[in-house]
Parts: structure tokens; sequence; C-alpha cells
């Protein structure tokens, strides 16, 4: 989808880039996030704290008498969260626009009643799409002291603005807890 094909003079696109580039230059808004990756595009290690069940694969709430952090039966495995797997060199951290105010998204046609509240729209340009793609979370590292830390899931597909010779992503994002 390109929602600036036919409908936009080459002017107002000179200028929106401009915007843009702007709003993700160092200098700019670029707010750095990290990424992290769903499970099966990232190599994947069973836990080393809990006893992993082998058929479903995730963990089964015992501690495995070896892990770094014991724990009692039955409650939640501290190193892997109950996942029952621990993904190695899974984040990525880099640099995009965090758009946290309704007011400042970029209309790619969505009603934004209909989002969760707290939803968060980011701009990034477009090589980084794969990577939101694959990703399991987005978490705001550190956007000049606001959100810091919080956690999003996207939340449906992305949109790409083609601007001349640079094509930009559009992402919504939901919280993720
Ligand atoms: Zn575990």
């Amino acid at each position: 989808m390109n929602i600036f094909s036919n409908i936009i003079s080459p002017e107002f696109k000179s200028i929106y880039k401009s915007a843009i580039d702007e709003l993700l230059s160092k200098n700019g808004l670029a707010t750095q996030v990290k990424i992290t990756y769903l499970r099966n595009v990232q190599p994947s290690d069973d836990c080393n704290n809990c006893i992993v069940d082998p058929i479903y694969k995730r963990s089964t709430g015992k501690y495995n008498n070896t892990g770094p952090e014991p724990f009692s039966d039955g409650s939640v495995c501290p190193v892997c969260n109950g996942d029952g797997y621990k993904i190695p060199n899974a984040d990525d951290t880099c640099y995009m626009g965090v758009l946290t105010s309704e007011k400042s998204w970029i209309d790619i046609g969505l009603d934004n009643t209909k989002l969760p509240e707290g939803s968060i729209q980011t701009v990034c340009t477009a090589d980084l799409a794969q990577k939101i793609k694959n990703s399991y979370s987005l978490t705001i590292v550190d956007n000049n002291g606001i959100n810091n830390n919080l956690s999003y899931e996207r939340n449906g597909d992305i949109t790409y603005l083609g601007l001349g010779s640079h094509d930009y992503a559009i992402t919504m994002w939901k919280r993720l807890r």
C-alpha cells in the first residue's frame, strides 16, 4: 500500500520527506528501541534453570537443581518466565521515530478510536521492516525520559510510504502488558 501514489504533489512529498527525515535523524526525535524477536526466527536453547517439557517445550515450573536461580515447585521460573527457553542475542537495538501522541500520528487510514488505549505509532526507514515483522515485542529504551521500558506488540500490518527514493515503514503497536 502506498497512500501517496497519485494523490500528493511532488512539492508536498518533498516537504513531507524532510519532515520524516528530520523525525528520524539522530538529532531529531529518533528514539532508541529494543526489538525482541519471536523464538522461531532466532536460535534458541532450552532454559538452563528449569525442567522443560520435551513435547510442549514449555517450562514445567520445576527447578532443575543445577540452574542459577532456584525457585519452588509450581511457581514461575525466574529465568525463562515460564517460556521454557532463552533466546541468545535475541535483542536488537535500533532507532526509530516513536509517536506516543495520537495527534502526531501519520494518517494511514485507520479508525484510531478502535485502537487500544496507549497505542503508539513508529516511523522508520523501510530497511527495518523485516526486523519489525520478526519481532515479538518492541521496548522503548529512551524516549527523552518518557515511557521508558514500556513494551508493545505489533498491531496490524506495516504501512509503507514511498516518497521518491525513500521508503518508510509505519507501524502501529499496542501495549504488551
Ligand atoms: Zn526456566
